[in-house]
């Protein structure tokens, strides 16, 4: 069985005057925002291919099609939820993410604390487990795009050992009970009332 896995998402779109700068969940303050069906955070969409990709839940485009209206001016958070529905779906969480945005402008080092810690919020995460880098495209000319590249690392969920405890707490109960049947009977004469069968059914548990 496979504990961890990864995923990785790659993402751009290009600069427009007249639109909020969109980035990491954040309003950027910049003379631009970015061009797209929905708000354009480049950011979160690469995280969001990058978290789909790690349980191999397709992407972005197959779940959130760009001719679609209910998808205009979206809230990029939400196709970032889908992603982590996914990923709990199919029994894994996150570890860490590592991300690099390659812009001109705005510079990414001011606000990168405060966009790691609203990335770690939205992923239900601690700031630690998430990393934003960015750098310039040198010598790509493409200096009117904003790209953005995603790693997602995610270990799957120990249900089996969550699973274990619980029996086990059960059981203690179990044997508790019938000290107390057999004390009861003992003193009372009162008959044994538990049922032979159990209370439980583990196999319910899904
Ligand atoms: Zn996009």
């Amino acid at each position: 069985m496979m504990d961890t896995r990864i995923g990785f998402g790659y993402d751009s779109h290009e600069f427009k005057s007249g639109v909020q700068l969109r980035l990491g969940g954040m309003a950027v303050e910049h003379p631009e925002g970015l061009a797209g069906h929905s708000d354009g955070d480049v950011l979160l969409h690469a995280l969001t291919d990058a978290l789909l990709g790690a349980v191999a839940a397709g992407d972005i485009g197959s779940f959130f099609p760009p001719g679609d209206p209910r998808w205009k001016d979206a809230d990029s958070a939400i196709f970032l939820n889908l992603a982590l529905e996914e990923l709990q779906h199919a029994g894994y969480r996150i570890v860490n993410v590592d991300t690099t945005l390659i812009l001109t402008a705005p510079k990414i080092a001011p606000i990168a604390g405060e966009m790691r810690a609203r990335v770690a919020d939205l992923l239900s995460v601690g700031i630690d487990q998430v990393s934003i880098k960015a750098k310039t495209p040198e010598g790509l000319n493409l200096n009117h795009v904003a790209q953005c590249h995603a790693v997602a690392l995610v270990e799957r969920v120990q249900e089996p050992e969550e699973l274990k405890s619980m029996e086990e707490v059960i059981e203690s109960q179990r044997q508790l009970e019938d000290v107390v049947d057999d004390l009861l009977s003992s003193v009372h004469g009162v008959p044994k009332k538990r049922a032979t069968s159990p209370v439980y059914d583990t196999e319910d548990i899904t």
